[in-house]
């Protein structure tokens, strides 16, 4: 595949690198905190195998500083802090507290969450707060996704529901057809939304991800490989690529 782009991305060894093309001499390598986003910057006219070989060659640098940042982002609690990042359907937004007789949430699109709370001091408030906004936006996400995925995959969800789940995006029983979702979707973007229903739909069908699975799977959605990849790599966080 060649770059004809002056940005692009590549996946080498599983890590998801940013490829600037730029009137530069030199190559730049560097892994960019919060999340460890790999971004190389090359001359305008290097080839693609040149870009490859020259990510190939440092891959352990680069692991060991992703880690640096995925284990230092693990520890990081949220604080509910004034400009702490906070993440809505694969945006980031800063965190803004105002007070207010009632608790709510409000996403200013271009960059802040507000959140409205009667005590900004309080964290478990904060919480909570975030956390239902979470919950009642996927839900509206869901209500209106579920039913066209229903009628494309010819199957009916009995019931679903949203919980927190600390390994899982999705998860359903066939036999009772009853379709959970996690609570953390409503951090991520709508197409992978979208992937975690269609795999969780065509298990009403298919129980184990097998060949028939499969088939299922590129029928519904063609690009899902796409959106598993990016919905599970938890090392570089998805939102911050533009
Ligand atoms: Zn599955």
């Amino acid at each position: 595949m060649l770059i004809n782009k002056q940005s692009d991305e590549k996946i080498v060894s599983g890590i998801k690198v940013k490829v600037l093309k730029k009137d530069i001499k030199n190559f730049h390598l560097n892994v960019l905190p919060p999340n460890g986003l790999v971004r190389v910057s090359v001359p305008m006219d290097t080839s693609d195998d040149a870009i490859h070989f020259f990510i190939a060659s440092r891959l352990t640098w680069i692991k060991k500083k992703i880690d640096t940042f995925k284990n230092h982002s693990r520890e990081s609690k949220r604080e509910y802090l004034e400009n702490e990042s906070h993440y809505f359907l694969g945006k980031r937004y800063l965190l803004k507290l105002l007070d207010s007789p009632k608790n709510y949430v409000e996403i200013d699109r271009k960059k802040y969450l507000k959140l409205y709370v009667r005590d900004t001091t309080d964290i478990k408030l904060k919480e909570k707060t975030l956390q239902k906004f979470y919950r009642d936006e996927l839900k509206r996400i869901l209500d209106k996704a579920i039913p066209q995925y229903e009628e494309l995959i010819g199957v009916k969800v009995e019931e679903y529901s949203i919980r927190k789940m600390k390994t899982k995006w999705g998860s359903c029983n066939s036999e009772n057809k009853r379709v959970n979702f996690n609570l953390n979707l409503a951090k991520k973007p709508i197409k992978s939304i979208n992937y975690v229903i269609v795999h969780e739909l065509v298990h009403l069908i298919e129980r184990n991800h097998g060949k028939n699975f499969l088939y299922l799977m590129d029928k519904y959605m063609p690009k899902w490989r796409e959106e598993r990849q990016r919905l599970n790599n938890l090392i570089l966080s998805y939102e911050d690529w533009e």
